[in-house]
């Protein structure tokens, strides 16, 4: 549609302009007062946010107007494994599972069960991810780039002999996924890693943004006070042997956190069980730290959520991820604030809508294109056609994305 308007002039004359209201429009931070109106070309270009725009062409949609979604943490490439995994059998048992059953699909099965979980967050409005991979199964679809993606290449090795071998297999697969968009080595959780695949990791962390499970359950924790507990369980069944670990005597964040001293933007995922303390260490050290909450695969794992009316009181900077197919029934980060909503109705659904935009797009390193709705920015548009107030998202989703 070619329009001509009188606030924005002469813009309209290089591109075609769309003018949106909504019953309500949230721009990535807050709810516009109602009466604003979205103006993109038709390039998905945001152009401008006016204020009592009345020409003829402003189309009114119903519900809520947003953003695209940053899902901040998935691991596409475990999709074949939804629905093969146990619930509530806590993490350790969940390992066992996700071990087991990886290795049991055919290549064929993984391609098309990312293809439809790649499918699936995008139907769910979502437009960019923080993506786990140990291995090369999600380039061909990544390829694509039908999503935007950071991926993560996750480092594990849990003994210092076999620190250099596991570290340079990762480092390569980086630079496979660094032909396409973002990538860096991470680790993939503290009790995964040995001394030396921890200092490897943080050698090459400078000026990248990194990643790691941190404090999923208190078995962990437990591991890193007292040298004790499920998780050397866990060591026995992969290596028969648990003599390699050495308790600390601090928990598993306050343990590791200080040795990641190149890690300068860091993505701390779940936290289900990090306390008011850990967080206040945390946010000592300086770092630029991001605070990534999957609240349906804890529940899916171990049936508890992190205290986060807690987190917010403590000044963490808060996003929202998905986790894998094989901990949580879909992906969908509208899905996870619905869960945070019954669980802690106390939590405005701006803020949570916040951690779901914005906030995921700058702990990404997306934040100057997408994420909100800024002049300059294409952050994709999402439509909640059944949303009825600002503040709750109803049971049933109807979602519409528009281009
Ligand atoms: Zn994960």
């Amino acid at each position: 549609m070619y329009v001509q308007s009188h606030s924005i002039g002469w813009l309209c004359y290089f591109y075609i302009m769309q003018f949106y209201s909504a019953d309500f429009i949230f721009d990535g931070h807050t709810f516009l007062p109602d009466g604003n109106v979205l103006v993109m070309s038709d390039n998905g270009m945001v152009e401008a946010i006016l204020q009592n725009e009345t020409n003829d062409s402003v189309k009114h949609l119903q519900g809520m107007l947003m953003p695209g979604m940053i899902n901040t943490h998935c691991h596409l490439e475990l999709s074949h494994l939804k629905g093969m995994i146990p619930e509530h059998t806590g993490l350790v048992d969940f390992l066992l599972s996700v071990n087991r059953g990886r290795h049991t699909f055919t290549p064929e099965q993984i391609d098309v069960a990312i293809l439809q979980a790649e499918q699936q967050m995008i139907q769910n409005g979502i437009v960019a991810v923080g993506d786990i991979s140990n291995s090369n199964h999600t380039l061909i679809q990544k390829q694509k780039r039908q999503l935007q993606y950071h991926t993560f290449v996750e480092c594990v090795g849990l003994l210092d002999t076999n620190a250099q071998q596991r570290f340079e297999y990762s480092l390569n697969l980086c630079h496979e996924f660094e032909k396409l968009h973002p990538a860096s080595v991470v680790l993939h959780a503290p009790y995964s890693a040995s001394d030396t695949l921890i200092r490897l990791v943080n050698e090459v962390s400078a000026n990248k943004r990194t990643t790691i499970h941190n404090q999923e359950c208190e078995d962990e924790n437990e591991l890193f006070l007292s040298g004790e507990g499920n998780f050397l369980r866990l060591f026995n069944a992969i290596l028969q042997d648990d003599s390699f670990f050495h308790a600390s005597g601090k928990n598993s964040l306050q343990t590791y956190l200080p040795k990641l001293d190149q890690q300068e933007k860091l993505i701390l995922v779940h936290n289900t069980v990090s306390s008011e303390e850990d967080i206040r260490m945390a946010h000592s050290l300086k770092k630029e730290l991001y605070w990534c909450l999957c609240p349906n695969a804890n529940l899916y794992i171990e049936n508890r959520l992190p205290d986060i009316p807690m987190m917010m009181k403590n000044g963490c900077e808060l996003m929202l991820g998905t986790d894998s197919l094989a901990s949580n029934h879909e992906l969908s980060i509208l899905a996870e604030i619905q869960t945070i909503q019954e669980h802690f109705p106390a939590i405005s659904l701006e803020e949570k809508l916040t951690w779901a935009t914005s906030n995921g797009a700058k702990a990404l390193g997306m934040d100057n294109t997408l994420g909100s709705f800024v002049k300059g920015k294409k952050p994709g548009m999402v439509q909640v056609e059944n949303v009825v107030t600002r503040e709750r998202l109803p049971g049933d989703l109807v979602i519409r994305c528009r281009p």
